[in-house]
């Protein structure tokens, strides 16, 4: 997910330092709305293997690569493992720990909040979505333990766009019709643009 209007800052790669390992690490090529993968199903990870250490690595470089990137699933780098990271960054009270989670699922939600949302792979197009206000997830860490987490507000609107993106859901799949028509020139735009590698 993309950042939306709001004061907080989000990690870039210029921040990198403060996450060693992550030095050698290249950013993933982005997949954009139009490419079939963004459709498919990812599946669930069995073990932690170095391969998904290394994919995690990959995929928080691309993420702050971006520079307003605050959430993104493994399918949106044509990578179809149920893995997703988030990092919506630090304020000045408090600082966040990115989330690295495996075979995220939702257990259960609470309540409504309707807010704007935008897509690392849908560039420039934002639009008001409904979700459950609050969510608990579970899912399995990079240490292969199985974890549990009961968040609101915006970690868990990012939770569930991202989740959502592991089955092949995006964020315009959830608004009305009619505004959806109304994004639909700038989505065939976005569909036939040559992209950045
Ligand atoms: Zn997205």
């Amino acid at each position: 997910m993309s950042k939306p209007k709001r004061k907080r800052k989000n990690r870039q790669s210029e921040d990198i330092d403060e996450i060693p390992r992550l030095a050698k690490t290249e950013p993933l090529q982005l997949r954009y709305y139009g490419d079939p993968v963004l459709r498919k199903r990812a599946e669930p990870v069995q073990e932690i293997t170095e391969a998904e250490v290394k994919l995690a690595d990959d995929m928080l470089m691309t993420l702050y690569a971006t520079g307003n990137g605050i959430g993104l699933a493994a399918t949106q780098v044509g990578v179809l493992k149920r893995f997703l990271i988030v990092d919506i960054g630090d304020t000045e009270e408090e600082k966040f720990e990115p989330l690295l989670l495996f075979n995220p699922e939702i257990l259960s939600v609470e309540g409504e909040s309707i807010a704007e949302e935008g897509c690392l792979s849908i560039p420039d197009v934002q639009a008001d979505v409904k979700r459950p206000e609050k969510i608990v997830v579970k899912a399995m860490n990079l240490k292969g333990e199985e974890i549990g987490i009961e968040t609101d507000g915006l970690i868990a609107r990012v939770l569930q766009h991202e989740i959502d993106h592991l089955n092949g859901t995006l964020f315009i799949d959830r608004i009305s019709g009619l505004k959806r028509q109304l994004l639909r020139s700038e989505l065939k735009i976005i569909q036939q643009s040559e992209h950045p590698k």
